[in-house]
């Protein structure tokens, strides 16, 4: 048992976010303890399964898209200061009805931030990716800027790079208890006792049960990757084939080339809309979760629809809206909570590392994140 030792900031959660917050906070100059329950980086929470998809065009609302450009840039940052790629571009593909909402908000998205952009039918798009097979009257927004990040290698190279300057981070050390203390806060965990004048909480699908105000809020989900192996290999090579989110009959899907595991990948989002327990839940994907991924793949994809060579289980935590929750709690403002997920909060990492640096360091952050603000939900709690 550790006797007490205190740090400028502790951050709950050495995953995507929790990660990012470290390095950013450590080469401010802050002593920082990260606090991670499993390994780092490990396939229990919401970043493993290889890659996340990255696009500026941003249907879920343009508001996005200033954070994505800064994103962009710290990616490449990452990448040089680590020694690795992290980021492939593949162009993007979002993908529905011409009125639907993957469409058209794309459309808006690369029209108010003059994003560069293509928009083709779905018969166009399958003759410039012969591996698309999309309804002929589907309208898909291309846009060249879109590829994939490498999550659980951007996890390590965020561990890393914090460590060298000065981060201190456990893992295999799940926080017990928590308190707020008239300094800051109090840390329990079975190996010690850590104080702080502020903590940040990115504990992902965990968060609701370490902070009461937002059970509720951030609320787990069961979610289901397939990796196919595509009958012609070729048309699945990062350089032929485009990220995609596209809207068919059967609900919305993403998908990605062929990269790290033999097959073509596919997800549908919110799977089987079952709500989890994070401690509690059937991880170990089964005949009825291939089957919905691969009905989708042999309709729209068939030149991909081989045997199956992967499949894994992730946690979505998603808010009421779908939008995240970055903010401090009004209870108690030296404690931050993080909940970038709802499906899509990847590619923000080292974003949302650099805003959660800057409400611990500054108190506030020059990038907007009033999107994120936990008092939107006041109404429904
Ligand atoms: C299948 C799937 C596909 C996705 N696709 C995309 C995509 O294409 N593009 C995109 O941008 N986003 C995507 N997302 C969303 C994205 O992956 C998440 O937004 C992101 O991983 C969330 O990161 P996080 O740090 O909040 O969670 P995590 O990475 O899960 O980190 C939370 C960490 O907290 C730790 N923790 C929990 N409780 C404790 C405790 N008591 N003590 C210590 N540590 C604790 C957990 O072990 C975990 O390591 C996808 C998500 C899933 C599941």
């Amino acid at each position: 048992m550790e006797t007490t030792s205190s740090f400028d900031v502790i951050v709950v959660g050495i995953g995507g976010m929790g990660s990012a917050a470290c390095n950013h906070l450590a080469r401010r100059g802050k002593r920082v303890l990260g606090l991670e329950r499993f390994d780092v980086p490990h396939a229990m929470g919401s970043s493993h399964g290889v890659n996340r998809i990255i696009r500026l065009a941003y249907y879920e609302d343009p508001s996005y898209v200033p954070l994505l450009r800064r994103s962009y840039e710290l990616w490449r940052e990452l990448e040089s200061g680590f020694g690795e790629q992290l980021l492939h571009i593949t162009g993007s593909v979002d993908a529905s009805a011409a009125d639907g909402e993957v469409f058209l908000g794309s459309l808006r998205s690369c029209q108010l931030h003059d994003i560069p952009y293509e928009v083709l039918t779905g018969a166009q798009l399958a003759e410039r990716f012969p591996g698309y097979r999309l309804p002929p009257d589907h309208t898909a927004l291309f846009q060249p800027d879109g590829g994939f990040i490498l999550s659980e290698r951007a996890i390590v190279a965020h561990v890393e790079l914090a460590i060298g300057s000065g981060a201190t981070i456990h893992a295999r050390e799940p926080v017990l208890e928590w308190e707020a203390t008239p300094a800051g806060v109090r840390v329990d965990t079975a190996k010690g006792t850590y104080e702080a004048e502020q903590v940040i909480f990115s504990a992902g699908g965990w968060l609701g049960t370490l902070v009461a105000e937002v059970s509720g809020l951030a609320v787990p989900e069961r979610q289901v990757l397939a990796w196919f192996q595509p009958a012609e290999p070729g048309l699945f090579r990062p350089e032929k084939f485009p990220v995609f989110n596209v809207t068919v009959d059967e609900g919305r899907y993403y998908g990605f080339p062929v990269y790290g595991i033999p097959g073509f990948k596919v997800g549908r989002y919110h799977h089987l809309d079952e709500t989890i327990d994070s401690n509690d839940w059937e991880r170990e994907p089964n005949e009825a979760d291939e089957a919905i991924l691969r009905e989708f793949t042999a309709r729209y994809f068939p030149a991909a629809n081989g045997p199956v060579m992967t499949m894994k289980s992730c946690i979505f935590t998603n808010t009421p809206d779908e939008h995240f929750i970055v903010d401090r709690l009004d209870s108690a403002s030296q404690v931050i909570v993080a909940s970038p997920c709802s499906g899509h909060g990847f590619k923000f990492c080292p974003v949302i590392g650099e805003i959660l640096a800057d409400l611990a360091i500054d108190g506030t952050t020059r990038h907007d994140i009033s999107l994120f603000r936990l008092d939107r939900f006041m109404a429904t709690i």
